[in-house]
């Protein structure tokens, strides 16, 4: 369930006193610590899932998604935000525990690149 080193099971457990946004029984949301919009938060699964790729539990993913509009309401997006899961490092994933990117707070340009 919890993978020993992964930064993102260390939050979810309150190991590194973060802040939540939003909490539900099996997630939770924080900003970001490298923002890169006036809004940038992340929505992670308590449980230990290393990408998209891995989850099976797609009533889990609807739960994540709520949490992502829980999350962009409290951040006070309105109504115009983006939510982002990358998966695999050529898509730019950098930490390998499942998160929603959760972006607002500016004009979003697309496509990302
Ligand atoms: P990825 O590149 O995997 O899609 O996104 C990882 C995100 O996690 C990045 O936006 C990065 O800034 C963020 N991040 C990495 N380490 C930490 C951390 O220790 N705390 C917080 N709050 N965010 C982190
Ligand atoms: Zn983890």
């Amino acid at each position: 369930m919890v993978q020993k080193d992964c930064i993102f099971c260390k939050i979810a457990n309150r190991e590194l006193n973060t802040e939540f946004i939003a909490e539900g029984e099996d997630y939770v949301s924080f900003k970001d610590i490298s923002p890169q919009a006036p809004v940038h938060a992340l929505v992670i699964p308590k449980r230990h899932y290393s990408s998209l790729n891995e989850v099976d539990d797609m009533e889990l993913l609807g739960r994540l998604m709520k949490g992502a509009q829980k999350t962009a309401e409290k951040l006070g997006t309105g109504d115009n935000y983006r939510v982002v899961i990358n998966t695999g490092e050529g898509a730019g994933q950098s930490v390998f525990h499942i998160h929603v990117h959760v972006l607002g707070g500016r004009v979003m340009q697309w496509p990302p690149g």
